[in-house]
């Protein structure tokens, strides 16, 4: 009963965050005509990779926390004014946030270079700090399992609004220390403000990386997920109801871990479009990214991806 909380808790973890912090008003944008060509751009290459991808069926997360949440079109998020990681603020910043291992230390940056090549945005790491940043009026021990926890809030307002670069599209906590986001919660993974356009995330839950290359495959994978998930909230993407895909809603880790890395054909598209990437350098750098690190399934996935975007190759005709 108490593991069955404690995975409600996971999902509510990742979906009220977003729901919370969702309405936010944007500022005007006008839509250029650069802006358009690529649009069209991102639906003809949408079309060539869509039959990689399985229809979304819903789970425990459509009958749980995201029963509420509406499906959005490619065309109503570019018409909603999302934010866009464009102009003055293009850089995701990634804050270390207490003490890592050297397997845990690997993983952060290797998430902060997913990060970078999954919103085509140059990431920077920001100096590194310790957990006694955190008050003891921050800090617990969990009542019944003794894990020591932060106050995931605390680390988004007080560790790092006041510390936000001015060029900052997003500014992302890494930290080794459990999460919990206040009173009646267990723990969460993460936790962002999408208006604030900061976030943290713990890989205290996602294995131990130093035990052995598949631990470290497995926690690598897991917090390279969430975090891509969760910028995307910040980048205004909502959860998917189209395809299976990395910004569906998850009410457990078991659902969560069903889910591709990738970003199915609409999600793709709104993503591409607000970071005005190059989409086939993206796709090549992402297969690229998960072969050399033992991504397995997801290399394999992009792999099939790049084939159908690419143009086929005929063989010379023998005379
Ligand atoms: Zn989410
Ligand atoms: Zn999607």
């Amino acid at each position: 009963m108490q593991q069955a909380n404690k995975l409600a808790l996971i999902g509510l973890g990742l979906c009220v965050v977003f729901t919370t912090f969702a309405i936010a008003p944007r500022p005007k944008k006008r839509k250029t005509h650069n802006d358009r060509k690529h649009a069209r751009k991102l639906a003809r290459m949408a079309k060539k990779i869509r039959r990689h991808f399985r229809r979304f069926r819903g789970g425990d997360w459509t009958r749980g926390p995201g029963r509420s949440e509406r499906y959005q079109s490619v065309r109503s998020y570019m018409r909603s004014r999302p934010t866009r990681p464009l102009g003055r603020r293009r850089v995701i910043y990634v804050l270390p946030l207490g003490r890592f291992t050297q397997g845990q230390t690997k993983v952060v940056k290797l998430t902060a270079k997913l990060l970078g090549l999954y919103f085509s945005r140059p990431v920077k790491m920001h100096k590194p700090l310790p957990l006694s940043v955190i008050p003891s009026r921050a800090r617990r021990k969990h009542p019944t399992w003794g894990d020591k926890q932060i106050l995931s809030r605390y680390v988004l307002y007080k560790v790092l609004k006041p510390r936000m670069p001015r060029d900052a599209a997003a500014f992302i906590a890494l930290t080794s220390s459990d999460l919990w986001p206040g009173r009646g919660w267990n723990f969460v993974f993460g936790e962002a403000d999408l208006n604030q356009r900061v976030g943290v995330w713990s890989i205290y839950r996602n294995g131990n990386p130093d035990k052995s290359p598949k631990d470290f495959r497995s926690c690598l994978l897991h917090t390279v997920k969430v975090a891509s998930h969760e910028l995307g909230h910040i980048f205004s993407v909502p959860h998917c109801k189209a395809y299976e895909c990395n910004m569906c809603g998850s009410n457990s880790r078991t659902e969560s871990d069903a889910r591709p890395l990738a970003l199915c054909p609409q999600c793709f598209q709104k993503i591409c479009w607000a970071t005005q990437c190059q989409p086939l350098l993206r796709y090549k750098k992402l297969h690229q990214f998960c072969k050399t690190h033992g991504l397995q399934a997801d290399a394999k996935l992009y792999k099939k991806i790049l084939r159908s975007l690419q143009p086929h190759k005929h063989p010379p005709k023998r005379r």
